[in-house]
Parts: C-alpha cells; sequence; structure tokens
C-alpha cells in the first residue's frame, strides 16, 4: 500500500487557559510590617494592573516615610532575638516558608503571571519552582554560615533594606529574603510598583510559617519609597536589584554612611555562535535567551555575536523558529511570549527600537495579531547592527535581539567585552577547549556554555562593571549579609 507524504504539518493548539476561580485574593492588601498587615499611615491605596488586560486586578496599600521608619523600628527589635535563636530553627523557619511556597505554587504562578503579564509556563516551571529552591538552599545553610565564609566565625549584619524589580517578582525576593534570614538578619523588602501581590502573598506565608514578628516586613510602593528606605537611618544594609540609574543614585546616597550595599542591576550581554556549534540547539538557546519573560531579564542574551560563515544559516534557522512563537494571553499554557510589563516599559523598548531603524539597522518583527488591550510588542531581530548603534550599547529590557558578527575567536572576545556592562554571556560550540577559553576571557558574571538562561540556587550570580556588584546564590550569596567577628 503506497502512503501519499505529507509535505507539511500545521500544528494548531485549542485554547489552553490556567483557571483563576481557586484564586482568593482580597480587595484590599495593606502593608505587612511587625507580622500583621496594616493601615499605611497615609491611607494610600493604589491598583494593580493586570498587563494583558490593563484590567485592575486589586488595591495595595503603598508605604509611606512613617511607615518605613516604623518597619524599621520593628525589624530592629526582632533582629538581636532571630539572631540569637539556634541556627538550626533559623533554618527550619526557612524550610518551612520553602514548603509553603510549594504548597501554594500553582496560586502563586497564576498571580504572577495576572500582576507581571508573563507566561503561565513560566512563573509555573521557572520563577516559583526556583523561588522555593532558594529557601530550601539557604534553609541548609543557616546552621553552616561559618563554611561559607572560609571557616571564620562570622555575625549578622543587623537590619537589611531590600529593594527588586518587576521582572521575576517572587524569586527576586527569594534571592533577596532566603540569605538575609538565613544570616540572621532582619529585612524590610519593597516590592516593585507594578507587581507587588505575590511578595504580599509570602508576607501570608510568613505568617503561616509562624515567622517571629519584625523579621520581615514588605512595603509597596514606587521609588519614592524605596528612595525614603535608602535615605532612612537604621539600616545596616541595602541590597538592589534594578536599573544601572537607579543603582548608580543609591550607591551616591549610601556613600560614607557606613552602610553595605550589594548591586544587582542591567545588562547587555554577549550570546555568542561559534561556527562549529550545533546550530539548531544554538537557536533554541537564542530564543530563550532573549525571549524568555518577553527579554525582561537582566542578563537577556540581547547581544547575539555569530561567526560570519555560519551567519546567514543562523539567521534564516532563527527567523523561521521566531515565526513558531506563540504570542497572547500569559495564562493560557501553550503560550511562549506574554505581555510587556507596563505601558512605560512598553514604550522604553518601542523608543530603542526606533531608534534602531533610524540608525539603519536592518528590523524584523515577527507578523502575529497582537490583542488589542494590555501591553504587547513581537519578538523582533536586528541584523546590520554596528557596535555604535543604541540597540548594541543600550538595555532594551523587551524581546528585541541585536545581531553582530564576527571572523574569529579574538574579534569574539573583543565584541562581547566592548560593553559597559558585565553580567552574563553564552557560548556556543563544539570545541570545550574554546568554550573555556572564551570563558575565561570574557568579563561577565556568569558565562553558560551551549546553553542559556540556565538557573540554580547554588551557583552565583552578579555582575562586574555597570552591571553591580555582589553576588547571589550559593555560598558566595551569603558573604553580602555577614561580617565576620573573628
Ligand atoms: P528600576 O531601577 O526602575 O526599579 C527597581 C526597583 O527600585 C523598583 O522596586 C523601584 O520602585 C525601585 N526604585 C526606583 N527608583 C528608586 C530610587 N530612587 N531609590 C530606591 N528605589 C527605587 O528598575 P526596573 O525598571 O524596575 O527593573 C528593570 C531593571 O532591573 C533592568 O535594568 C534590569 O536589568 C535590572 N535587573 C537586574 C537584575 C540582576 O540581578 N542584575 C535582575 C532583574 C532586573
Amino acid at each position: 500500500m503506497s502512503v501519499e507524504p505529507r509535505a507539511s504539518i500545521v500544528w494548531d493548539y485549542a485554547p489552553s487557559p490556567e483557571a483563576t476561580d481557586h484564586l482568593r485574593l482580597s480587595e484590599r492588601y495593606g502593608l505587612f510590617i511587625d507580622g500583621a498587615f496594616c493601615e499605611p499611615a497615609q491611607a494610600r491605596y493604589e491598583p494593580t494592573i493586570n498587563p494583558a488586560t490593563e484590567e485592575t486586578i486589586t488595591e495595595v496599600a503603598w508605604a509611606g516615610p512613617q511607615d518605613v521608619q516604623r518597619a524599621i523600628e520593628t525589624a530592629r527589635a526582632a533582629q538581636p532575638r532571630w539572631a540569637a535563636l539556634p541556627d538550626r530553627e533559623r533554618g527550619k523557619y526557612l524550610f518551612r516558608i520553602a514548603r509553603l511556597i510549594q504548597e501554594r505554587a500553582r496560586e502563586l504562578a497564576v498571580v504572577e503571571t495576572l500582576d507581571g503579564g508573563k507566561p503561565l509556563r513560566e512563573s509555573r516551571d521557572v520563577d516559583i519552582p526556583l523561588a522555593a529552591a532558594h529557601f530550601f538552599h539557604y534553609a541548609g545553610w543557616a546552621d553552616k554560615l561559618r563554611y561559607g565564609m572560609v571557616a571564620r566565625d562570622v555575625a549578622a549584619l543587623g537590619v537589611v533594606g531590600q529593594i527588586v524589580p518587576w521582572n521575576f517578582p517572587l524569586l527576586m525576593a527569594a534571592w533577596k529574603l532566603a540569605p538575609a534570614l538565613a544570616c540572621g538578619n532582619t529585612a524590610i523588602l519593597k516590592p516593585a510598583e507594578t507587581t507587588p501581590l505575590t511578595a504580599l502573598l509570602l508576607a501570608e506565608i510568613c505568617q503561616e510559617a509562624e515567622l517571629p514578628a519584625g523579621v520581615v516586613s514588605i512595603l509597596p510602593g514606587d521609588g519614592a519609597v524605596g528612595a525614603a528606605l535608602v535615605r532612612s537611618p537604621g539600616l545596616d544594609k541595602i541590597a538592589f536589584t534594578g536599573s544601572t540609574a537607579v543603582g548608580r543614585e543609591i550607591q551616591t546616597e549610601l556613600a560614607g554612611r557606613g552602610v553595605e550595599l550589594t548591586l544587582e542591576l542591567g545588562g547587555k550581554s554577549a550570546n555568542i555562535v561559534f561556527e562549529d556549534a550545533a546550530l539548531d540547539q544554538a537557536v533554541e538557546g537564542i530564543v530563550n535567551g532573549i525571549f524568555f519573560n518577553q527579554g525582561h531579564v537582566c542578563c537577556a542574551g540581547s547581544r547575539l555575536l555569530i561567526q560570519e560563515s555560519v551567519h546567514d544559516e543562523l539567521i534564516a534557522k532563527l527567523w523561521t523558529r521566531m515565526g513558531r512563537l506563540r504570542i497572547g494571553d500569559p495564562l493560557d499554557k501553550n503560550t511562549d511570549v506574554g505581555a510587556i510589563n507596563s505601558a512605560e516599559q512598553l514604550e522604553r523598548i518601542e523608543t530603542l527600537v526606533a531608534a534602531g531603524e533610524e540608525e539603519g539597522a536592518t528590523r524584523r518583527s515577527v507578523a502575529c495579531s497582537l490583542p488589542e488591550r494590555g501591553y504587547w510588542f513581537a519578538p523582533t531581530l536586528f541584523t546590520e547592527v554596528s557596535p555604535a548603534h543604541r540597540i548594541a550599547e543600550e538595555e532594551i529590557f523587551g524581546p528585541v535581539v541585536s545581531v553582530l558578527s564576527f571572523r574569529t575567536q579574538a574579534e569574539a572576545i573583543e565584541k562581547a567585552n566592548n560593553s559597559r556592562y558585565g553580567l552574563a554571556a553564552g557560548i556556543w560550540t563544539d570545541k570545550g577547549a574554546k568554550a573555556f577559553e572564551v570563558a575565561a576571557a570574557l568579563r561577565a558574571g556568569v558565562v553558560w556554555q551551549n546553553t542559556y538562561n540556565h538557573f540554580d540556587p547554588t551557583a552565583a550570580f552578579g555582575g562586574y562593571k555597570e552591571s553591580g556588584f555582589g553576588r547571589e546564590g550559593g555560598s558566595a550569596g551569603l558573604r553580602p549579609y555577614l561580617k565576620v567577628v573573628r
């Protein structure tokens, strides 16, 4: 029997939206201070919006200077007792928080997607499991702190202020809180203005875990609340993740005040593909490197460096693959690229993309029908980019990749390092020796080989140059929260 060969298969997906009827969100959330939700002193509440629909999800209190002061006082009062607990007891609290995050994983994933616009597939499979893993990891460190500090006697710094951005709201909160608490510090966390909800659910989890009052406070609000926290006396450390511009302001503000500081800032990371790489595998890595979380990733592989001999072949493969990305409802389990986090961020992306076109780079954006409401940007590829173009230098923080080419290994290294940032890089090659040689020559905090955007709580993460200083994750992540006493 002869079978008619099929020239192509058209894969179609039925909609597969995640349910939201299991959520039990409050109509209003207060501030979380001294172990309880409370009214803000100035009674200011702001809506938090779903960026995929522009609908209000709920209202959230924004802190004012008096609330910041009260949170610092309660954190100060709680700190000696928290630090004096047997180390293993502190570890048990972190372990409980990790378990409760796992128990509430589905709810947290859906809320993260509603509040931030990221595909459910990512919040469910990356953000929430990694947040739990971070608490598990540092639960294990709580009674081994001196071994993380070359066998010296160590002590907590005291009270720490922690400011996080909107791209990985719960995960960034976990990166900050887990090591700080394991080391015996008490913490005041300020989530980003557009994504406060999972931090507030984490506050509920702290209550469920019976974490002593004052050990964690959560103060939603905008940059003014962050600035008030930074200016306040009574803190021993600020840990900031966000833009380089704000990081610079914070560093200036803290100069000479004896307050410890770590900065996790922006990036323009190079993803380097050599001619001997497995190109199909590299295409997957490029897509994951730049379209994961709509490119709202500090370490996104936003500068794609391709060896000239495979440039055209790789671009053709990449463009075909980009055409298969599914863009739309973030709650749909098949969605690859969700909504842009806010109208402001969309405007920033559009401005830089327009600059790329004006400066003469060639733009290709995936043709797709985008929803009428909400904030959206089609995955975009720029070729004919010169290193001096703004789209090669500045962080776009959106689903836009700028392609540069190189001829030799030395040129690849030079171009990759030709950036004011130094957060991450990717290398694609089938030559192990080459991968290690190039990695050693790159000025980047994380270098992935034949993979990209792979995160693990045991691995240190952080930057060089204008990408900041200090490390989060692994034993290196303990150091910014401890002082050596002997
Ligand atoms: P942002 O700097 O505008 O805001 C980050 C946080 O700082 C928010 O909570 C904001 O309210 C607060 N803030 C704003 N102004 C402040 C001020 N003057 N003083 C104190 N706090 C202030 O950044 P963003 O747009 O929210 O986030 C995107 C940036 O974050 C990108 O540049 C990205 O690369 C960076 N980022 C870095 C990492 C990393 O680990 N290196 C991780 C995620 C995001």
